[in-house]
């Protein structure tokens, strides 16, 4: 099996992204592999590029090093993406994904066409953290390391809950929990923990949700103008889609915001054995059989039609 140690052989600059609107697992499998490199590796340079990041995730080792500007043009000897399924989700770190000299990709996503020069996939992996695990010495796993790749992996699996979660993922969490991290301060802290803001907007939008096809199908949304009145944005109405998702009887939950461009993200979950990811697939969207998203165009109304539609072929 390839290592993360061979892999940084002869190489004197590395860059490091993940997918747009980054999330736990995006954090911190990106932050792992940059403090593994920058503790063990002080020759290499290394830098770290992803779009602004949740502030619950900001106690974790060296975030406040990674670079949310991408002006600078730059070749790096290796360009390592994290849990990003295609490389439209790379946003603006494309760029160096593009020039760089060679390119390794670390994902989980079942949609991941192997996109870079040498791939690590296992969509079968609660988390790319779970992979990243497996790719690096576990001697050298500092008590830093563990931190990331357990929050990481707890933001996946929601607290080692859905499906995707193994006893391998079980018994990766136990070695991460012996490193002396602070597991449930991790878990409460950023994964449960809500500002009331957050509270407020989830509660609008559970009063405005609505049950299509028998109350097989569960829908909300949350408009541009209502994340300015609760003074939220999109990075902060994660949780919505599953809080639908345990509603009694319920197959599909989807969830969608207004982008800034008028547009809508669309989240898909699913319980059962419903398949997602099959259903975004048909709008261009991505992820994995029980958790799905992408970008639509349209009014709330019209976006939920066509996926109703689709949803219906299925159940
Ligand atoms: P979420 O609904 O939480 O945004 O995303 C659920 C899963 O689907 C995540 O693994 C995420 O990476 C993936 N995903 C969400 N939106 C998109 C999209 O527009 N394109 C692709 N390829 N994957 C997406
Ligand atoms: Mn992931």
């Amino acid at each position: 099996m390839i290592k993360l140690d061979d892999k940084l052989k002869g190489i004197q600059t590395v860059g490091i992204s993940g997918h747009v609107r980054p999330d736990g697992d995006c954090v911190g499998s990106t932050l792992a592999v940059y403090n593994y490199i920058s503790t063990y590796y002080p020759n290499i340079t290394v830098d770290l590029y992803l779009e602004s990041i949740p502030n619950v995730f900001g106690f974790l080792k060296n975030a406040d090093k990674i670079h949310h500007s991408f002006e600078e043009d730059k070749q790096f000897d290796l360009f390592i993406v994290l849990d990003c399924g295609d490389a439209g989700r790379l946003g603006p770190t494309a760029k160096y994904f593009e020039a760089a000299k060679q390119t390794f990709c670390i994902d989980h996503h079942v949609s991941n066409q192997a996109f870079a020069d040498d791939n690590y996939i296992y969509p079968d992996a609660s988390s790319t953290c779970e992979l990243v695990y497996e790719l690096l010495d576990t001697d050298k796993i500092t008590k830093e390391i563990a931190e990331c790749l357990y929050t990481g992996m707890v933001h996946d699996t929601g607290v080692f809950q859905y499906s995707c979660t193994s006893a391998k993922t079980m018994n990766i969490a136990g070695n991460l929990m012996e490193k002396g991290i602070n597991y449930s301060k991790i878990v409460d802290d950023t994964f449960y923990t809500k500002t009331y803001n957050q509270n407020r907007i989830l509660g609008q939008a559970l009063l405005d949700s609505k049950l299509y096809l028998n109350g097989k199908v569960i829908a909300t949304y949350v408009t541009a103008e209502q994340m300015k009145e609760f003074g939220c944005g999109p990075k902060h109405l994660d949780g919505i889609v599953n809080q639908l998702r345990v509603t009694k009887d319920v197959v599909v939950a989807a969830f969608l915001y207004e982008n800034e461009d008028a547009s809508y993200k669309v989240s898909l979950r699913a319980n059962g054995d419903f398949n997602v990811a099959d259903v975004v697939a048909v709008f261009g969207g991505g992820g994995h059989v029980k958790a799905a998203g992408c970008t639509m165009e349209g009014t709330v109304e019209d976006i939920l039609e066509r996926l109703i539609v689709e949803i219906a072929k299925r159940l």
